[in-house]
């Protein structure tokens, strides 16, 4: 089974993946942890996107782009679910294209949908854990809450992404993501429209409920 996930920062996407991705025991790829790993390993793909990311600007889709389609042919084989990608027009329209090339189908799509305000707040409250990012702890949320100042999953150490905690930078990833024209949403839609077409599926959930209803309203949809 093949899945795009889209959502805006803030909107549980990762969550609802991972849920998703045990699941039907697929390859989670996910472009921004992807290029953390990059950053984290001192490569020079990761050295020219930390500049970018830091500002909360897209990594630009020369080094995007070939980044996803290489990572989807080498680990996508038994299923994926693709997180973070596509993030705009162009990279919807390549995406789709590769798919077709390589004779990949794509089962579903899916949009969480979240008000912008509430999306931020979210973010703020975002506290990563430092043995497994899937481990979900946010201080704004009662269900995901962490322990004290620890991973609610493990007990291990919480940290925040810098980037999380910049309005300025939130405010500009927000941008491109709610942009319909040709933003994250622009992407997601050029999906819906296919889906309208019958050459996939269109999942949307209301965000703004708890973990476990979206995951519930979500598996019920999923075959
Ligand atoms: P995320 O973890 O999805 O919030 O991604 C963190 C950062 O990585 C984003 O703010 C972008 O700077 C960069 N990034 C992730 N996915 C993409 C993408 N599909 N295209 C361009 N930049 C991306």
């Amino acid at each position: 089974m093949n899945i795009l996930i889209f959502g805006p920062n803030g909107s549980g996407k990762g969550t609802q993946g991972s849920l998703v991705k045990k699941k039907y025991n697929l390859a989670h790829i996910e472009s921004g942890a992807i290029f953390r790993e990059h950053i984290g390993g001192g490569t020079e793909l990761g050295k020219k996107a930390k500049s970018f990311i830091d500002k909360g600007e897209l990594v630009p889709d020369e080094i995007t782009i070939p980044m996803i389609l290489e990572t989807l042919k080498a680990k996508g084989a038994g299923g994926w679910l693709l997180d973070g990608f596509p993030r705009n027009m162009v990279q919807a329209e390549k995406l789709w294209d590769a798919l077709q090339k390589e004779g990949m189908g794509l089962d579903y799509v899916i949009e969480i949908l979240l008000p912008r305000e509430v999306a931020k707040n979210r973010i703020m409250g975002r506290r990563l854990c430092v043995n497994d990012n899937n481990h979900p702890n946010n201080i704004f949320i009662d269900a995901i809450k962490p322990n004290g100042d620890k991973c609610r999953v493990c007990g291990g150490d919480l940290k925040t992404r810098a980037d999380d905690q910049d309005e300025g930078a939130i405010g500009k990833r927000h941008d491109i993501y709610y942009d319909t024209k040709t933003g994250t949403l622009a992407a997601a839609y050029f999906y819906k429209d296919l889906a309208a077409k019958g050459k996939t599926k269109y999942i949307e959930l209301n965000g703004e409920g708890t973990i476990d209803s979206i995951k519930e309203t979500l598996l019920a949809q999923l075959a």
